[in-house]
């Protein structure tokens, strides 16, 4: 695992490129990674959240029954690999904005497809705490939270400790297709796999911007993840995580006073407790149109892992198997996750979502 030729040259390592590393490797893979953190970076604002519900309407997301395994599976054993504690299994509270809310969550909760993951169970931590619940709530089962920057620090210790690792930007005049494969400055790979997330532009991918606070709120006791309009992630140490705005504007322009005060306004909503903001940080999600990742090989030697959206942490493991089984087996693509479903139809103009 280290320059001069290996199977796969991964471009980029937020969550997309580091699971892909690591599922290359598990796999028996040779891997050179190169990645240079720029503003928007959306992994390491990303506040690592994994919730098998859409809570505006209490329905699964994207194949969360499929996903959730593969996803348990990769980062509890990669956790225990590394020694770094990441992976934890938390449940999500969401707290009723109003009494219609009731109604849908009790649907969700005898709707095969929604079942598994929807439950009324007394939470005594919002039951005594500062929280305000006058609708009620309903919790999460399945739900986690991986602590993003943790896992992509321990990973980067091991690929600079194997020499796999560069931390250049590059450029485009860097990477050169040859009739074998492709160089990327000195390596030489059988595959170069784009994990750029925002800072590329593939067809379909529609950047949006989303900002977090890491706040103190002294005394709070809360081993849950609390969500009504934001979610609060317990941290340790009274402090929590915050989080999130979405926006489709102006979307490397970095933290915003709006962006802060519509946290604000929402957290102090949900929670009755003097709260000091510690951090606030902005990153850029790659989103396809379509809400679905963009997935395959993209031209000789070359091939795409972008589109992770707003799910990162749940769809990178079970996307990056699903690409290396169809590099290196020559599995069929899904055609859900096909980069190509979304080029304009040279046909009727149309485009193919
Ligand atoms: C505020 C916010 C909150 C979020 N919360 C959650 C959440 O709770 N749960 C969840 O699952 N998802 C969440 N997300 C979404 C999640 O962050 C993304 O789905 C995921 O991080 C996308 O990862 P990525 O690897 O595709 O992109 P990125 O993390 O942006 O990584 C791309 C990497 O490629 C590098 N790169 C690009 N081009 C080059 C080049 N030419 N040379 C060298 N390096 C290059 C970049 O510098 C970067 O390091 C959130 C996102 C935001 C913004």
């Amino acid at each position: 695992m280290s320059k001069g030729v290996v199977d796969v040259v991964v471009l980029g390592r937020g969550i997309a490129g580091a699971v892909l590393t690591e599922t290359l490797l598990r796999a028996g893979h040779s891997v050179h990674v190169f990645d240079r953190k720029q503003e928007g970076n959306a992994s390491m604002a990303a506040g690592g959240v994994v919730n098998p519900l859409v809570l505006r309407r209490d329905i699964p997301s994207w194949r969360a029954k499929e996903l959730l395994p593969v996803a348990d599976a990769l980062y509890t054993s990669w956790q225990s690999r590394s020694g770094v504690r990441c992976w934890h299994h938390l449940p999500m509270v969401k707290v009723f904005p109003t009494a219609k809310e009731v109604d849908q969550w009790q649907r969700a909760m005898t709707a095969p497809e929604s079942a598994p993951f929807a439950t009324l169970q007394a939470e005594q931590e919002v039951d005594d705490g500062p929280f305000n619940a006058p609708h009620g709530y309903g919790t999460v089962r399945g739900s986690a939270w991986l602590d993003v920057p943790a896992l992509l620090a321990a990973q980067h210790e091991e690929l600079l400790d194997a020499g796999a690792l560069s931390e250049q930007l590059v450029e485009e005049q860097d990477i050169r297709v040859g009739a074998d494969g492709v160089c990327v400055g000195a390596v030489e790979a059988r595959w170069l796999v784009r994990c750029q997330g925002p800072f590329t532009s593939p067809h379909g991918l529609v950047p949006v911007k989303g900002e977090t606070l890491v706040v103190r709120i002294p005394g709070l006791v809360l081993t849950r993840m609390v969500h009504r309009g934001v979610f609060i992630l317990p941290m340790g140490e009274d402090r929590f995580r915050v989080g999130a705005t979405f926006q489709w504007n102006d979307v490397f322009e970095g933290p915003t006073e709006a962006g802060r005060t519509w946290l604000l306004e929402r957290l102090t909503q949900l929670v009755d407790a003097p709260v000091e903001v510690l951090s606030h940080t902005a990153g850029v999600r790659p989103a396809a149109r379509d809400r679905r990742p963009l997935l395959g090989i993209t031209g000789p030697g070359e091939a795409l892992f972008n589109g992770l959206g707003s799910r990162g942490v749940l769809l990178a493991p079970w996307c990056a198997e699903h690409l290396v089984s169809h590099l290196f087996h020559g599995t069929a693509l899904d055609p859900e996750v096909q980069w190509d479903r979304v080029l304009p139809d040279a046909s009727d103009g149309r485009t193919k979502e």
